[in-house]
């Protein structure tokens, strides 16, 4: 008898990860790689976050915390939120988890009963739709258009609503695409959402600090109050902070909802790593000029890639907002064949062969929801997005 649960059948290996761990292991074996799949930030962590780290170790903060996390960051991220977004959220309105996922997933499994829909506009991030799924829930993708900049539109979030909806999920900038709402256009969201009471909304802010050419990120409960007491803003310090490593990811929501939360995280994992909710309080409330370099940096490393790959014949790519990441068509490629003689059914079979044959590594688009697509993360080094470009173009002008 098998000894798998049935739910295990409804999810996949993340494919962010699956390919980013396939580059490394193929770079270790002393292959020459260079690996764009991966969703994170290349520069340190910086100086004085570590020393944060280092010195609450040495002071012995090494043992469990509140398992909503310690006053001390609670209280760094509402006035962060604050400083950031002007919300006004209260220390326990506030949860700290094992990364923005475990956000995610305690607030999918903390509310969904077996069949509740959750909206997720497309192109979307490989793990909400499982993580949905393993909380019993019925993922409703929306494809979103790049006519419209990959934005879900009023009259589209309007037609997905059923009586069965208990989640809106949003993305700001968003991953993969990098677009990046603006204050009116989620409003125009928010106006449908006043409209439907039982639907609660989960922002996803991960990447809000990262947006380019003057876009100034806007949160939900920002544009429109009224939905505070239905709103999870959830955000980390991963990706402004480069800190993807350290597992720290955080929501503000109304105190009874953040109770069920605390509750579920208190059967599971408890509190986040105290070293690390430690240098999370110095992320968050000590010296912010540096993100503005490091947005600086990710503004010419986009300009950089988006006029690479757009003077390659058969590949299509807007120009994002924000986050760190190109959304490239493959579609005009698909059908055509490799110099070793694959064919390209499909936007996977183009990041294989791309892979395989350049070693350059990306992901599939199918994987976000949208297939006719690859991802490039352009989190890395100028030199190394020059020589990736270069290989990509190589590749689909070898293609016939
Ligand atoms: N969020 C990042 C990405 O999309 C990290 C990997 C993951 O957790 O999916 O690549």
């Amino acid at each position: 008898m098998s000894n798998v649960a049935e739910r295990m059948n409804r999810i996949l290996p993340s494919q962010t990860i699956a390919i980013t761990q396939k580059a490394r292991q193929l770079k270790a074996e002393g292959q020459d790689i260079i690996s764009l799949s991966a969703g994170e930030p290349d520069f340190d962590t910086p100086e004085f976050i570590k020393q944060a780290a280092i010195e609450a170790i040495n002071r012995g903060e090494t043992k469990y915390t509140d398992v909503a996390g310690t006053v001390a960051l609670r209280q760094a991220v509402a006035n962060r939120l604050n400083e950031d977004f002007g919300l006004d959220y209260r220390k326990e309105e506030i949860c700290v988890s094992t990364g923005g996922k475990q956000v995610i997933y305690n607030v999918m499994t903390a509310s969904l009963n077996p069949g509740d829909e959750v909206i997720i506009p497309a192109p979307a991030w490989v793990s909400y739709p499982d993580i949905v799924r393993l909380a019993d829930g019925s993922p409703v993708i929306i494809q979103t258009s790049p006519e419209n900049g990959f934005r879900l539109t009023a009259d589209q979030l309007r037609g997905a609503i059923t009586d069965r909806t208990r989640w809106l999920v949003l993305n700001s900038p968003c991953n993969p695409t990098g677009a990046a709402y603006s204050g009116e256009e989620l409003k125009a969201l928010t106006d449908v959402l006043l409209d439907y009471p039982h639907i609660w909304i989960l922002t996803d802010d991960i990447y809000a600090k990262l947006v380019y050419d003057g876009h100034v990120s806007k949160t939900i409960v920002q544009v429109e109050p009224r939905l505070r007491d239905r709103t999870v803003t959830m955000n980390g310090v991963s990706k402004a902070y480069a800190m993807t490593g350290w597992r720290i990811g955080f929501s503000a929501a109304p105190e009874g909802f953040t109770k069920q939360l605390i509750k579920l995280q208190g059967q599971s994992t408890s509190n986040a790593c105290s070293i690390a909710q430690a240098a999370s309080v110095a992320a968050l409330s000590g010296p912010q000029d540096f993100i503005k370099e490091m947005v600086a940096t990710y503004q010419k490393r986009r300009d950089l890639v988006i006029s690479a790959l757009s003077q390659v014949q058969g590949l299509d790519s807007g120009k994002p907002e924000g986050a760190f990441y190109a959304f490239v068509s493959v579609k005009a490629l698909i059908g055509k064949t490799t110099k070793t003689g694959k064919t390209l059914h499909n936007c996977e079979d183009f990041v294989t062969a791309l892979l395989e044959e350049t070693g350059v590594a990306a992901v599939h688009g199918a994987a976000f929801l949208t297939p006719g697509y690859f991802r490039v993360s352009y989190a890395t080094s100028t030199e190394l997005l020059e020589q990736a470009c270069a290989r990509i173009k190589q590749f689909c002008e070898s293609l016939s």
